[in-house]
């Protein structure tokens, strides 16, 4: 049987992506939203990348996202005069915070931040390269840090510096960041992701740049420092989005915290009716091999259970050996773990934030999608708003999201359960657009003749927040809504009409 993919999949361009018949592969296997990392590459080359994806989107009459993802103020080594040195347990190494600091050697190397003297103390533990290496603090002076390894290793040009339970005071944008978010305007990005968030004043900060550069994207916060969890319900109020962050979160709260924390700030994303994603080293052993380990699988299906948005991709598929398998075997686990899924008997808890009159439709009809079976959720939606809060309370009933503007459209493609689909009933009044709508669901395949469905509208459609009425209705011949006067008796949801239906729009994502 066909089946509906409800989780949303990001997948990460680089390298190993570019080239129009990887990029297809990528889409054709179920890619929604393409980041493109900053942290790397120059902006002509992500100007290419985002023209390249939306080209081959184009061509294959798919929608695709594009999230921009900044490198914001991540502290790093500078480079060593051979490129690499091999340090050992038990031997000195000095952090040297000169900004002329010499080219590093065996025994010491610069730092790209030249505060960094001031915030740490003896007895700090630094990571470097995202924790595969630690050296303990033993002595600061003369804006040098005196370290000694705790665990050596090889350690390479410009690799990543963390401490242990954070407390680095480094500013959340760098200047680098204030023109890679006039870059997110002009490439007309759909999602911006700011990189080592504290406080909801970074994401502010962040969105007052967007807006004053024309941008329109939408605002991911990634969680990936200490004291972003002391302050995640003010951080998520003032996002669009979240993302677990695992890579330097780890590094940072020790990776012992990590799973409890996933599901800390999946919940509490979904209980402020944000979107949450999880990230980093899903299928990390795919950069080399064609399949995923079993513990990756498990890790992939348990982010699912615990309710995230999306998945993403990081340099499985932007320099990974075999990407366009990468996305397969998320895209196989997600409808894996989506069957195991159930959703919450009690709706009631999304109740007491109830604020606006779409919420208040949203959370309605999900309330009756789970008493009654329907085959869809129907929304008439201009700003992707209603869409949003439907895909808020976690059910297994498919929101197909109709929308004429683009731009909602492709940020709609992060949120769990939805499905967008290009509708203008502008000039139809709400009774004969919902009907319209119906109409063309049913033509493309997405329903069938006795389909219930719950559909929401406004009085006005084509009006931003207008929705404000939710309607039971039947599909009757022809594809013509009718009326549902009757609840009972339950249609059998596993006959051919669901499967002709899933298996249209599957073989679309
Ligand atoms: P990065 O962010 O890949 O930009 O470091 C994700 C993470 O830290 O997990
Ligand atoms: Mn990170």
């Amino acid at each position: 049987m066909s089946q509906l993919r409800r989780t949303r999949i990001i997948a990460t361009l680089g390298p190993a992506t570019d080239g129009d018949a990887t990029l297809r592969q990528l889409l054709a296997e179920g890619v929604d939203v393409v980041r493109l990392n900053l942290s790397h590459g120059h902006a002509d080359e992500h100007r290419r990348r985002a023209a390249a994806v939306r080209a081959t989107a184009a061509e294959s009459g798919r929608e695709v996202g594009v999230l921009l993802d900044l490198q914001g103020p991540k502290i790093r080594v500078e480079r060593f005069a051979d490129g690499a040195v091999e340090l050992e347990h038990g031997q000195p190494f000095t952090l040297d915070c000169h900004p002329d600091a010499p080219m590093g050697n065996a025994g010491q190397v610069g730092v790209s931040y030249a505060d960094l003297w001031h915030d740490v103390k003896p007895a700090d533990v630094l990571l470097l390269d995202d924790g595969l290496i630690s050296l303990e603090v033993v002595q600061v002076a003369d804006r040098r840090i005196r370290c000694v390894v705790l665990v050596g290793g090889r350690l390479s040009d410009r690799k990543g510096l963390n401490r242990l339970g954070g407390g680095l005071t480094v500013a959340a944008l760098s200047d680098k960041d204030r023109a890679d978010i006039r870059l997110a305007a002009e490439l007309e990005a759909d999602f911006l992701a700011i990189s080592f968030v504290k406080t909801a004043d970074d994401v502010e900060q962040a969105r007052a740049l967007l807006a004053e550069a024309g941008g329109a994207a939408a605002l991911v916060a990634k969680i990936e420092r200490a004291e972003a969890i002391e302050n995640l319900e003010s951080i998520i109020e003032a996002s669009d989005a979240v993302m677990v962050a695992r890579g330097d979160l780890g590094v940072e709260i020790g990776d012992a915290e990590l799973p409890g924390l996933q599901k800390k700030i999946i919940r509490e994303a979904l209980a402020q009716s944000r979107v949450v994603i999880t990230a980093t080293q899903m299928m990390q052993s795919m950069v080399e091999s064609p399949i995923p380990t079993r513990a990756e699988v498990l890790d992939v299906a348990n982010a699912v259970i615990d309710g995230t948005d999306a998945v993403m991709l990081s340099a499985e598929t932007a320099t990974g050996r075999h990407p366009e398998k990468a996305v397969a075997a998320m895209r196989r686990v997600c409808l894996g773990a989506e069957r195991q899924f159930e959703p919450a008997e009690d709706l009631s808890v999304g109740a007491h934030r109830l604020a606006r009159t779409d919420q208040a439709i949203a959370l309605a009809a999900m309330f009756l999608a789970a008493q009654m079976q329907v085959r869809a959720l129907v929304a008439l939606t201009e700003s992707g708003a209603t869409a949003q809060w439907l895909s808020r309370y976690r059910s297994t009933v498919p929101i197909y999201a109709l929308s004429r503007n683009a731009g909602a459209r492709r940020r709609m493609l992060l949120y769990r359960d939805v499905h967008p689909v290009e509708f203008d009933a502008k000039a139809a009044g709400p009774t004969e657009a919902v009907r319209l709508g119906i109409l063309h669901l049913f033509n493309r395949g997405d329903l069938a003749v006795d389909d219930r469905v719950i559909t929401t509208t406004g009085d006005h459609t084509g009006r931003l927040g207008g929705t404000n009425t939710l309607k039971l209705l039947r599909v009757g011949p022809g594809g013509i809504a009718e009326g549902l006067a009757e609840l009972s008796p339950k249609p059998d949801r596993r006959r051919g009409a669901r499967s002709r239906g899933a298996a249209a729009l599957d073989a679309e994502s």
